[in-house]
């Protein structure tokens, strides 16, 4: 195993541009966890990203939160502002694996890791947040809803850092998160969803039921046309253009579609009825 330990964002900016095959590493929960079996990973470049201070804190400022791209589950669930103002990062934090994990796995991990099962990137989505990425040919900025193109497929050049996490400051009216695992903690999402009302619109955002986190735009329009939703089912056609499920080791398709049908519409009803607000 190669190590490269910059100092500083330049440096590993630097290390980055003449060694784009080097892999960043941060708490390392994901990179390190088939570390036993895929000893072809043993032979590879890492960049370990954890001297890098300037990349550490949140920020709030007047019209937006930002996440560095080390800032951790942990940071996050410690920052009482964060829970009053975006109580679904807090909450997605606190189901992702146990205290050990949310203090060393970051919000940048888990989005360049692009599990289609991530408890994160949902959240990060449903608030409109943006990536910023660095190297040494300059910044980008893309909002997290087209980072991914496909299955572990993202718009990330290796040569590239995420160096933030923007998030917008609203006012909302709703906003939830729901994963359902096979049990309450230390579980990996048979379906995950979160979402949140604005004055910028419905976000519906779903985890575990396509090849990648993903908006959910036809059901935002059945929400946006306030057409009544009367029962789970009425949900269906819609979440059949939005979601494409499987079958595997952890749950069905036809549970995972039954399921997000009926938590989602029973936290819009619950919404509806003024019994859940924001
Ligand atoms: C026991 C256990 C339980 C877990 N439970 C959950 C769970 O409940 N929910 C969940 O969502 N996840 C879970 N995870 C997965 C993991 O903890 C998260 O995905 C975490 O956010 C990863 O962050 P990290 O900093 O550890 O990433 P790393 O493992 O360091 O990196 C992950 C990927 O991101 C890349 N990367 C990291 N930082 C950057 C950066 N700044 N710029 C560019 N690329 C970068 C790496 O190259 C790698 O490809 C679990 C992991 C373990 C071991």
């Amino acid at each position: 195993m190669n190590v490269l330990l910059p100092a500083s964002l330049p440096e590993a900016l630097d290390m980055l541009a003449r060694d784009s095959a080097a892999v960043p590493m941060a708490g390392g929960t994901d990179l390190l966890v088939h570390w036993p079996v895929r000893v072809e990973a043993h032979d590879r470049t890492y960049l370990d990203l954890s001297r890098l201070e300037e990349l550490k804190p949140l920020t709030w400022k007047p019209d937006e939160l930002v996440l560095g791209g080390l800032t951790t589950y942990w940071d996050v669930i410690r920052d009482n502002r964060a829970g009053r103002e975006f109580p679904l990062l807090v909450q997605a934090a606190r189901q992702v694996g146990a205290i050990q994990i949310q203090a060393r796995g970051t919000w940048a991990g888990n989005i360049v890791n692009a599990s289609p099962a991530a408890d994160g990137v949902p959240v990060l989505m449903a608030y409109d947040a943006t990536v910023v990425l660095e190297s040494r040919r300059g910044r980008e900025e893309v909002p997290l809803d087209r980072f991914y193109s496909g299955y572990k497929e993202m718009q990330r050049r290796a040569d590239q850092l995420v160096v933030a996490i923007r998030i917008p400051r609203r006012t909302l009216s709703l906003q939830v998160f729901e994963k359902v695992g096979s049990r309450r903690a230390q579980a990996i999402a048979k379906v995950g969803l979160a979402v949140a009302h604005s004055a910028a619109g419905w976000r519906v955002v779903a985890a575990s039921v396509a090849p990648t986190i993903r908006r959910c735009p036809a059901l935002e329009r059945l929400l946006e046309s306030g057409a009544r939703v009367w029962s789970s089912e009425d949900l269906y056609p819609a979440i059949a253009q939005d979601v494409a499920p499987i079958d595997d080791i952890r749950s069905s398709a036809r549970y995972r579609t039954r399921v997000m049908a009926r938590v989602l519409y029973h936290d819009l009803r619950d919404f509806w009825r003024g019994e859940r607000r924001a």
